[in-house]
């Protein structure tokens, strides 16, 4: 078994006691009993969503329930507004153009958050927007957009308010009511620190409006048969789900509610926090800007005449811990360090430790200790 440490934005470790919920046996999915896993995971899921709305489970990444959000809600000539400041953000562009929407792109600089203004001033300019879409936490860039923020804005207007929080649920802020949020969208392999493989959505009554309305697209990702099936007594799901999987995110859920959301999300800030501060002290630069900084992953620019080869090798090979690389334009020139799922201070400390004698290996100058006093600073004092 490898026991490299993963400090990837996901997928990420599991539990233990989430493993071995997977290992139990198979039952049959349209029974009494499989109706109670389900019904407790689904209730779960919308407590971790912040939302009275009924949440359904999707086997499939992430990607398939960012799939669903539109393939549910727009036809074919429908206008959609797509906030793109990185690839997850081109993702849903690409999507709403692969269900013959027509994107209405914002574009952000990568490493910078949207400006909420800037949103309002495309609302105001364009008509007949049907939905816009925004990425919470764009893994890519290591960004947390605004998202309350374009929901209080999102109030003045009948769009549909889209959010991925793929890597962002259960290690931030989400209140998919109190945001306003029409539908959310989420995976199970990073902050929920269950195994991937599936997806979980949630839609508002404006948003079901839209779906009842709106011939469908899709076949698997039909949401009207997600809801007849999820709504049932005992609940159940369209087609055959991947039970294990479903084991396994009932035990990751009550493993996060046994943490308390609150606790989790401040766990994820603190560990942020203090890879930010080890980071920056070994005399490196964060690719996001500042106050846009995700809680989950960390985007860090490649020093200069260091190769993402030399230091992720080293780091894997030497150290035993995996980091992610860039992607697209950025790849070579960030790496990027997940603090999603169940890291806690021990995970960062290595990493951090692990890093700077990397680095120095690598013919930086730097004094060994600066980065790992930073994060012990940051846990000692936060
Ligand atoms: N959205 C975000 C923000 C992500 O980080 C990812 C995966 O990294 C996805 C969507 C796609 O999820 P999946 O790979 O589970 O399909």
């Amino acid at each position: 078994m490898d026991e490299t440490l993963l400090m990837i934005p996901g997928p990420t470790r599991v539990a233990p006691r989430v493993l071995k919920a997977m290992s139990e046996n198979i039952i049959n999915h349209r029974s009494a009993l499989f109706g109670e896993i389900l019904t407790e995971t689904n209730q779960m899921m919308s407590e971790v969503f912040q939302t009275e709305n009924q949440s359904y489970l999707i086997t499939g990444s992430g990607t398939a329930a960012m799939e669903a959000a539109l393939a549910n809600t727009i036809s074919k000539g429908d206008r959609v507004l797509n906030i793109v400041g990185g690839k997850f953000g081109q993702r849903f562009m690409q999507i709403t153009e692969t269900h013959k929407g027509i994107p209405v792109q914002l574009e952000v600089e990568w490493g910078h958050g949207v400006n909420p203004d800037d949103v309002r001033y495309i609302m105001e300019e364009e008509e007949d927007i049907k939905a816009v879409t925004i990425v919470h936490n764009e893994t890519s860039t290591g960004v947390t957009n605004p998202i309350d923020e374009v929901g209080k804005i999102m109030q003045d207007y009948d769009a549909l308010y889209i959010v991925d929080t793929v890597s962002s649920l259960g290690g931030d802020d989400v209140f998919v009511d109190g945001y306003g949020i029409d539908i959310c969208v989420t995976g199970s392999q990073k902050c929920l620190a269950a195994p991937p493989g599936m997806a979980a959505i949630t839609l508002s009554d404006d948003a079901w409006d839209v779906v009842d309305k709106t011939d469908n697209q899709t076949y698997y990702l039909n949401l009207k048969k997600y809801k007849k099936s999820g709504d049932a007594t005992p609940p159940e799901t369209p087609y055959t789900p991947a039970v294990s999987l479903i084991y396994a995110m009932q035990e990751a859920l009550r493993v996060i509610m046994e943490e308390g959301l609150e606790e989790r999300v401040l766990r994820h800030k603190l560990a942020a926090k203090a890879t930010q501060n080890g980071v920056t002290a070994l005399g490196l630069d964060l690719f996001a800007q500042n106050e846009v900084s995700s809680n989950t992953v960390t985007s860090v620019k490649m020093p200069e005449g260091i190769t993402d080869k030399e230091l992720r090798g080293t780091m894997r090979e030497r150290y035993r811990i995996e980091l992610a690389g860039g992607q697209d334009h950025l790849k070579g020139n960030v790496f990027r360090i997940g603090h999603m799922g169940n890291v806690t201070h021990r995970e960062i400390i290595s990493t951090i430790a692990a890093l700077e004698m990397t680095l120095q290996g690598l013919g930086l100058d730097l004094e060994i200790g600066e980065g790992v006093a930073a994060v012990a600073d940051t846990y000692l004092t936060e």
